[in-house]
Parts: structure tokens; C-alpha cells; sequence
């Protein structure tokens, strides 16, 4: 290993894998380590609850295996790193070895959140899908716990399969979080047409031997796989002991508009971190879009580029033939713009007080909506305030309004 200042990643999935060939396309010529406590080639995650699991598709790779060893970087594949010796400025693995760097990113990511039930799988890493593939056998009852977006995706790739779902979801609703209840109410009635049991308002209090599922109403579930999509905690462990500020355990890493740490030689990015947005104000995401943006920002940073990260938010869900795409965020809007086109696709858009655009969410068969949302995305990051009954009306172009917004000077 080289003793020479290197930039140091530690974390090798869809963020630091990244960041590591953004480094070199921003100029850096000198070391490079990546660090991943996974025993495998970075891979991507989206499809593991899709592709992966409905067929035989192999895991896919966030760049092909050969590509990191032409970028000249050194990949430690399966070994944490144990904590951060921020006086040298080393990097400590679990093995003892120490890795000297001159500026550290954490892109340690999530780990799906565990409830203190036993029987329960959860799916995270490829490792999770791989042996969730195998117990997804036809005619198998699987009882999915949460109806946000690993829950419905889980249900659907297992209904594909052939198997019998139940989703139990505590809230009234399906996608409680951060997804308008209309968008959602086409969801729910999707899974239901497929087959999917859904049913809200119900917890899970306890799982019996055999995976026996007791719900809150009382009534039990009978079941062969019991797997709970119940949100993602951020990994903060090492920061931590480092003595970086921590949000709170849900917010992650707190890093500057920079996605600078509290240590000014460490960056943080992806789902581990709070970042302040200059829309939407301090916030985690969890998204893969996300985890590519910042891995740009953070590497740029890295090399001193001083650069604020503004991306706009961007997040995609696949089940059955349906798409969803949410940019912004909805739930900092305080009002909401319907537009209807006369193929049946509705694009929710949510806007400030002061009419700024925040947000737009829809759902459709296949390609649908994805140009109505990627449109929506440049008037938010062009800090579009549209007419709303121009917003509404599917006669009045996106693209006029988005030539309006930035031939007027929007407030910074
Ligand atoms: C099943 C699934 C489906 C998804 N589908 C979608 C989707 O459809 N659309 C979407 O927008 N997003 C989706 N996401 C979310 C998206 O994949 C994540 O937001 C993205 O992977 C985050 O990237 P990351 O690099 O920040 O974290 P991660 O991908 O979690 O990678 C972090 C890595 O760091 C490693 N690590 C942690 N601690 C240490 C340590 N101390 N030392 C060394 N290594 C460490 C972990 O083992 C892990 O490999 C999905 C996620 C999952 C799990």
C-alpha cells in the first residue's frame, strides 16, 4: 500500500465508486484508495429489488471490474475502515493498516433499518437479493412489512415471480413519505389489480415461529418469507468516533453546502450525509441520483474547487409496467398545480408560498412521464415561478414556460 498522500473514499457503492473516477476526471493524477467493507466489485442497488430480483439478472456493476484498475486506483475490497486517526491524518482499517490521506471523502451510505422482530429479512446489498431470489419461489407467501418504496418494489419483483404478497403498511397510506396521496392512490391500485394484498393502517406486533405474522388488528398472516422495507438508517459510526458533528442519527455526516465535514480535510456524501440545500434547507436523501451528483460535488471539492452543491433532487421507482419520478421535493410545498394531458398523465406539481416551483411527481407506463419531469427539474433549478394556470393547462408548452423563467431574473 502507498505510504504517499493519496485521496482517500471510504465507502465503494454507487457514491464513493464514483467519486473515485470523478477525481481523475477533475485532474487528479496523484493516489487514489478505495475502501469498501463489501467483498464485491461496487455495484449499483436499484436493480436489486427490480432485475435482479424478478429474473436471473446479474448484478450490475457501477463501472465494469477493468475500469477501476485503468483509472490506476487501489480498491481494498472487504475491510471497514475502523476510524480516523484525524491528527495524522490516516485513515485505520479494521486489519490494523493505516491508510495516510490528504483529503478523506465517507460515502458509507445506509443500512436498512431493522426492527426488533425476529425472521425478518431486509434487502440492501446484492448479497440480500441473491438469497431473497432463491426463498422468491412460486407459490411462496411473502409477507412484505412497509409500504414505501423497497416494500412495493419487493412486492412487485415477488408477485412477478409468482409468489403470494401481503404488504402491511402502519400509515393510512402507501408512500407516506414525500409522495403525493394521488400519485400513491395509482401505486396501491396497481399492486391490487396484480393481486397484492395491501393493507393499511396495520402494523406487525409480532413474528412467531415459522413465520407466522401477528398484526395490530389482531389477525395473524401466514407466511414463507417475511422481509421489511422500513426505511434506511445512515452509516455514521466512523465519523462519529472521529468526533465529526453528527445531525442526529437520522440526518447523517453534517457537511456545508461544500459537503465539507467539520474537519476541512474530510468530505462526506451520498446517504450518509445532511446537506443544506439552497431550496429545501438541510436534508438527507436517500437516492441514487443523489449518490452520483455528490460523488461530482464532493470530488470537485476535494480538489478544492469550492464549488456549492445545488442539484435538484431527482428519485425514480419501477414496479410492474409503472414509472414513477419525483423532482424536488413535495412535501416543502404548500400548494399544488394539477396538469392533466389528454393521455391520461397527471404531472403534481407543488409550489412555495411565494409560487416558487419545488416540486413535480408523477406515474405512468413506461417512458411516460420522464420528459414532463425532467422539464419540471430545469424550471426548479431555474427558479421558475410559473403561472399556475399556465402550469396547469397541457396546451401551454413546459419548454415556454422554462424560456420564460430564464429570460426573468429569479430571486437567488
Ligand atoms: C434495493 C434498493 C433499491 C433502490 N432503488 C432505487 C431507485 O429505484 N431509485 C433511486 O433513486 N434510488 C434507489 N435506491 C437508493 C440508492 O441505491 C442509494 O441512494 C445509493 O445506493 C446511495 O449510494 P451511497 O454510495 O451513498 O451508499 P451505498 O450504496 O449504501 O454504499 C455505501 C457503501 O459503503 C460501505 N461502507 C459503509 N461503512 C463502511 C466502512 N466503515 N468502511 C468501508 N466501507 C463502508 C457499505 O458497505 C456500502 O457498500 C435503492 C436502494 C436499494 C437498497
Amino acid at each position: 500500500m502507498s505510504t504517499e498522500r493519496a485521496m482517500v473514499v471510504v465507502g465503494a457503492g454507487e457514491c464513493g465508486a464514483r467519486a473515485v473516477f470523478e477525481l481523475r476526471d477533475a485532474g487528479w493524477t496523484g493516489p487514489i484508495t478505495l475502501v469498501g467493507a463489501e467483498d464485491v466489485h461496487p455495484y449499483e442497488r436499484p436493480p436489486l429489488s427490480k432485475a435482479v430480483l424478478t429474473g436471473d439478472a446479474a448484478p450490475v456493476p457501477v463501472r465494469d471490474a477493468d475500469a477501476l484498475r485503468e483509472a490506476d486506483v487501489e480498491f481494498v475490497a472487504g475491510v471497514a475502515a475502523s476510524d480516523i486517526d484525524r491528527d495524522r491524518n490516516e485513515l485505520v482499517l479494521a486489519d490494523g493498516r493505516r491508510i495516510p490521506y490528504e483529503r478523506l471523502l465517507l460515502a458509507t451510505g445506509a443500512s436498512a433499518r431493522r426492527l426488533p422482530l425476529f425472521g425478518v429479512s431486509y434487502l440492501r446489498s446484492q448479497a440480500d437479493a441473491l438469497a431473497l431470489r432463491d426463498r422468491l419461489r412460486p407459490g411462496a407467501r411473502v409477507g412484505v412489512i412497509g409500504g414505501g418504496f423497497i416494500g412495493l418494489e419487493l412486492a412487485a419483483s415477488a408477485t412477478a415471480r409468482g409468489c403470494a404478497v401481503t404488504v402491511v403498511e402502519a400509515e393510512p397510506r402507501l408512500l407516506s413519505r414525500a409522495v403525493p396521496a394521488e400519485v400513491a392512490a395509482v401505486v396501491a391500485d396497481r399492486h391490487e389489480q396484480a393481486g397484492v394484498d395491501v393493507r393499511c393502517g396495520t402494523g406487525v406486533a409480532a413474528v412467531r415461529d415459522r413465520g407466522v405474522l401477528e398484526l395490530t388488528t389482531g389477525e395473524t398472516l401466514d407466511c414463507d418469507v417475511v422481509v421489511a422495507g422500513v426505511g434506511a438508517v445512515p452509516e455514521t459510526a466512523l465519523a462519529k468516533n472521529a468526533g465529526l458533528a453528527i445531525d442526529n442519527v437520522e440526518n447523517g455526516v453534517r457537511v456545508d453546502d461544500r459537503l465539507r465535514t467539520s474537519d476541512p480535510d474530510i468530505f462526506a456524501a451520498g446517504d450518509c450525509c445532511s446537506f443544506p440545500h439552497p431550496l429545501y434547507g438541510r436534508i438527507r436523501l436517500e437516492a441514487w441520483r443523489n449518490a452520483h451528483d455528490h460523488a461530482v460535488t464532493a470530488a470537485r471539492n476535494l480538489l478544492d474547487a469550492d464549488e456549492p452543491h445545488t442539484a435538484v433532487p431527482w428519485f425514480w421507482s419501477d414496479q410492474y409496467d409503472l414509472n414513477l419520478q419525483i423532482a424536488g421535493l413535495p412535501d416543502a410545498a404548500t400548494s399544488e398545480v394539477v396538469r392533466q394531458r389528454s393521455d391520461g398523465v397527471e404531472t403534481r406539481f407543488g409550489l412555495g408560498a411565494d409560487g416558487t416551483l419545488l416540486s413535480a411527481a408523477a406515474v405512468g407506463t413506461g417512458n411516460a412521464v420522464a420528459k414532463d419531469v425532467r422539464l419540471a427539474e430545469m424550471l426548479i433549478a431555474a427558479r421558475a415561478m410559473p403561472d399556475p394556470a399556465s402550469l396547469a393547462d397541457p396546451d401551454t408548452a413546459l419548454k415556454a414556460l422554462l424560456r420564460a423563467a430564464k429570460s426573468t431574473p429569479q430571486p437567488a
